[in-house]
């Protein structure tokens, strides 16, 4: 890496590297759709707010699941740390009380498509998949949600117009944790692998959940979550829901037409 790359500039090429080991199990083309579609080099994704803020953002993909996501909604309430869940849309037909009671909670819950399938945003037609999650999700939660995350960060162009159409904003994110690796790093060492790459406006990425699992018993996410709150408040910084770092709303206007008609 040249000497002559800014911090930015060295900080994006350490996370490609680092998304790119972390996928060479999954094959070389799953490596380079990443790198062409998904943080820090895909396009369109917001993927950390104002670097002089002193807030953070804990994000959350793949669940609702049982036991992973109610403990940590457990953990993120004795924390007092809001945060957002980007939910898959089968997950939420599973478990569509955990979601409502991280919505009630005051995190932000956040679209990941239906059923997590990286194939449908790459298809120049469609959009059930965005659809389809909005619907269960706005049924279980009472709100439509306006944050959108895709499946492995990839976002195509025509993936990239269908949410803007829809009036969403595509959040990626900047810290990544790796936490879906199996067998579970150690909680705490993920926290403090996290820990220095965590700087104001990061957009901090783990899993509750498993797309299409009705059960996630993984238990480090948590371990790690405890441990790396109090250690990015020492650095003098708070956390924060995606919707507040970047001041845009996380959910529609709540008036159904049928209900402004009555207006
Ligand atoms: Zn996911």
């Amino acid at each position: 890496m040249p000497s002559s790359f800014s911090g930015a500039q060295k900080r994006r090429w350490a996370m490609a590297k680092d998304n790119w080991d972390a996928l060479a199990p999954t094959g070389l083309p799953n490596q380079l759709m990443t790198l062409a579609l998904s943080p820090p080099f895909g396009g369109g994704h917001v993927n950390y707010g104002k670097r002089t803020d002193n807030r953070v953002c804990l994000t959350f993909d793949d669940g609702p699941n049982r036991p992973c996501t109610e403990d940590l909604l457990d953990a993120l309430g004795e924390l007092g740390v809001p945060a957002t869940f980007f939910c898959v849309g089968w997950n939420v037909q599973q478990y569509p009380d955990i979601a409502a009671r991280a919505a009630r909670e005051g995190h932000d819950v956040g679209n990941h498509s239906m059923s997590h399938s990286r194939k449908q945003g790459l298809m120049p037609l469609g959009g059930d998949h965005i659809d389809a999650a909005e619907r269960v999700i706005a049924d279980a939660i009472g709100k439509v949600p306006r944050l959108y995350r895709p499946p492995w960060g990839w976002l195509s162009p025509f993936e990239r117009a269908r949410l803007s159409s829809r009036r969403y904003t595509v959040v990626g994110w900047d810290v990544y944790t790796r936490d879906w690796k199996l067998p579970e790093t150690d909680g705490e060492l993920m926290a403090r692998t996290a820990l220095p790459q965590v700087i104001g406006g990061s957009i901090i990425l783990f899993h509750d959940g498993c797309a299409l699992a009705t059960t996630w018993t993984k238990t480090q996410t948590v371990r790690a979550v405890r441990a790396l709150v109090p250690m990015v408040r020492d650095k003098g910084l708070e956390f924060s829901t995606v919707s507040d770092l970047l001041s845009i709303p996380a959910y529609a206007e709540t008036q159904t037409p049928t209900l402004k008609a009555l207006a």
